[in-house]
């Protein structure tokens, strides 16, 4: 790999990329971050996203480090550096580099690092053939909504996950579905209703998730925002995740039993069509 990284205000081989060991992101994961999408040359969502980044770093009170319009033109320049036509600009920023102890001081300078990763995100295989899900407890911390570097627990649990032949897991907190390891889930009714879990701090306010609740109830599909049991997955119509790198993913079964008829559903299809041709038209483009 010889990719153009962004740390700190220089963009440089990633080779000579270097962080301190003291730096509060590698020793208390005090750190937050986005990945935005890049399809066909345009950033994916890109408005929702620096939107959350700012709510991550005003919960961690993490001052942010460069101007809006700098962070935008930084994620068009690196896409471009790195020839980025499709994949994604992944974005950290830490507490910064401080003597190591729990009690932290709030004047340090945050370190900001983006990365590009090229990866296919549209055709992918599993829009057709659907995923697998495993139910495991939501043994995350219980502050979900702030998006932290925090993801060994589901690390774990996915790779686990994956040696038994699935594909994800699906977080289930006091017999309700939380989300799975890295994308929102969501069902829909034999009455054609799309249900998705409401916000709060139990899960992670998606921004693929919040298009899509827009761009379904546009359609003219009903959405309903609130929990539900592990069970009521189980016997949904259709059942999909979404998030910034599988947009509308169907999942086709819950711990080996079919979800639905354990094919990729008409409303899961339509969603996807829908924000693919909705993100296509409106993404920023990275060039110019
Ligand atoms: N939940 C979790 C735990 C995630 O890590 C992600 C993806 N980062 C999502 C949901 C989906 O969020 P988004 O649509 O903003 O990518």
């Amino acid at each position: 790999m010889n990719r153009t990284v962004y740390l700190n205000g220089d963009l440089i081989a990633e080779a000579d990329a270097k962080i301190s060991v003291f730096d509060r992101g590698f020793l208390f994961a005090d750190a937050i971050y986005e990945v935005t999408a890049v399809v066909e040359g345009k950033l994916i969502d890109y408005p929702g996203h620096k939107a959350r980044l700012r709510r991550s770093l005003d919960a961690l009170g993490i001052p942010m480090p460069v101007a809006e319009e700098e962070l935008l033109a930084l994620h068009k320049e690196i896409a471009r550096r790195n020839g980025i036509a499709e994949g994604l600009i992944y974005l950290q920023i830490s507490r910064g580099v401080q003597e190591r102890d729990f009690l932290f001081s709030r004047d340090t300078e945050p370190t900001i690092v983006l990365f590009t990763q090229s990866k296919r995100i549209l055709h992918n295989p599993k829009w057709k053939t659907g995923l697998a899900l495993q139910t495991v407890p939501d043994g995350r911390w219980s502050q979900r909504q702030i998006k932290t570097v925090q993801l060994l627990y589901s690390s774990l649990m996915k790779t686990d996950a994956h040696s038994k032949g699935y594909d994800d897991v699906l977080f289930v907190e006091d017999g309700y579905v939380t989300e799975a390891s890295s994308a929102n889930f969501h069902i829909v009714t034999s009455d054609g209703v799309v249900v998705t879990r409401e916000l709060s701090d139990a899960l992670l306010h998606g921004i693929t998730r919040s298009s899509i609740l827009d761009l379904a109830r546009q359609a003219g599909l009903a959405a309903e925002e609130r929990r539900f049991t592990v069970d009521e997955a189980r016997s949904a119509a259709e059942a999909f995740v979404t998030s910034a790198t599988s947009f509308v993913t169907p999942v086709v079964s819950l711990d080996g039993q079919k979800i639905g008829t354990g094919d990729v559903g008409p409303v899961s299809q339509r969603l996807l069509d829908i924000y693919v041709n909705n993100q296509l038209a409106q993404g920023l483009a990275v060039a110019g």
